[in-house]
């Protein structure tokens, strides 16, 4: 089922496409959207599904599930431990035990390679103990229900659960549903906080340590990309400019809503820019017919040398992965030494270690 279609205006009411995707009552997803786990005075809770989001505490649980309104101090101080996760990881592997009495389950009902194994490393590099499960085949074809599924393995003792969903909005419906803390690693188009944390923390980095003055070019299929949301979102909140570029066709509507602003090219939104961020084509979430093809893609909007020459001399080269190589990045962009790309992959498991840990909150600082 197609979700978000690129035109689609914003402001749209999400309960009914989770209620079609999460077997649930749908007067629950209004009470939850009543609720408040979206704040109605955020200027941009239109675009919000229910219970997008924040690090909301709940039964003592801390989920993480959006960048969308998460304090300024909070994703600095995130970034901060994460910058310490990374400096011990380079020098010593071997676990801690921090997270010694806190079971993770990390619970996968879309493909995931990259997210599923860092968090797996990240979640045992502090000593937890780890279950992934994976959908495919497995109970959710016998007809149980994702809420039922979840409350097993918060039966089984998860105290964090790593959640990955077509839908949008899924992980802010399960936060509601168990007591375990939740931490959204994908919600369809919606959210991936912990790859916009990963991508800021490797933007500092390369920036020699601060994001004042900066911009950004984001370029690609914006409208179904939840890598561009959360780096939208957590870039405004610490000040960094954007500037957005891609097909007509894949630019949701009211663009400019989700913050920066609109460039008619991609060279006029790389053209002295601090960095730029390719985004991959999303085939799985299109309807088709979106794009004519991939070579008219690549030579209309791919990243090639001679686009990056526009950039300022040290401005970097980011992708969340898997790169399509010779559509959004020529392959020698890709490996090239502007690429921070394999840093984002380093950064990643320091940042997921940073999140695991405030969400298993106070029993992380038990098991200290
Ligand atoms: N791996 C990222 C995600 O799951 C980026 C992508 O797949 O395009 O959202």
């Amino acid at each position: 089922m197609f979700l978000l279609a690129p035109r689609r205006p914003h402001g749209l009411d999400y309960s009914a496409d989770i209620a079609t995707a999460v077997p649930a009552p749908l007067t629950r997803l209004r009470e939850v959207a009543k609720r408040g786990l979206m704040n109605p005075s955020s200027p941009s809770s239109a675009l919000t599904p229910p219970g997008a989001g924040r690090f909301a505490t709940r039964s003592g649980a801390t989920h993480l599930l959006g960048l969308e309104g998460l304090p300024r101090e909070q994703i600095l101080a995130i970034l901060d431990d994460a910058e310490r996760d990374l400096a011990r990881l380079q020098k010593d592997r071997s676990p801690t035990d921090e997270l010694r009495l806190v079971t993770v389950v990390i619970a996968m009902f879309e493909d995931s390679t990259r997210t599923r194994v860092s968090f797996q490393i990240a979640a045992k590099r502090l000593g937890a103990t780890v279950s992934t499960f994976s959908s495919h085949g497995l109970s959710l074809s016998k007809g149980e229900t994702l809420r039922d599924t979840l409350r097993i393995f918060e039966a089984n003792g998860a105290d964090v659960v790593v959640v990955r969903h077509a839908s949008p909005g899924a992980a802010a419906y399960l936060a509601e549903q168990i007591d375990s803390a939740v931490v959204n690693a994908g919600d369809g188009m919606h959210e991936h906080p912990t790859q916009g944390l990963l991508d800021l923390m490797t933007l500092r980095q390369a920036w020699g340590g601060s994001f004042a003055g900066r911009r950004i070019a984001i370029v690609g299929d914006i409208a179904h990309s939840r890598v561009a949301r959360s780096a939208i979102f957590g870039l405004a909140t610490v000040g960094v400019a954007v500037t957005l570029a891609g097909p007509a066709t894949l630019m949701p509507a009211e663009v400019e809503r989700l913050g920066g602003t609109v460039a008619a090219t991609v060279d006029e939104a790389m053209e002295g820019a601090d960095a730029v961020m390719a985004l991959r084509i999303q085939r799985e979430r299109m309807e088709g017919g979106l794009l004519p093809s991939f070579a008219e893609y690549a030579r209309v909007w791919g990243i090639d040398a001679a686009r990056v020459r526009r950039m300022k001399p040290d401005a970097v080269v980011l992708h969340p992965g898997p790169v399509n190589r010779g559509v959004e990045l020529a392959p020698d962009v890709a490996d090239g030494e502007r690429s921070v790309i394999l840093d984002q992959v380093a950064n990643g498991v320091a940042v997921r270690c940073a999140v695991l840990r405030r969400s298993a909150g106070a029993l992380a600082r038990e098991a200290a």
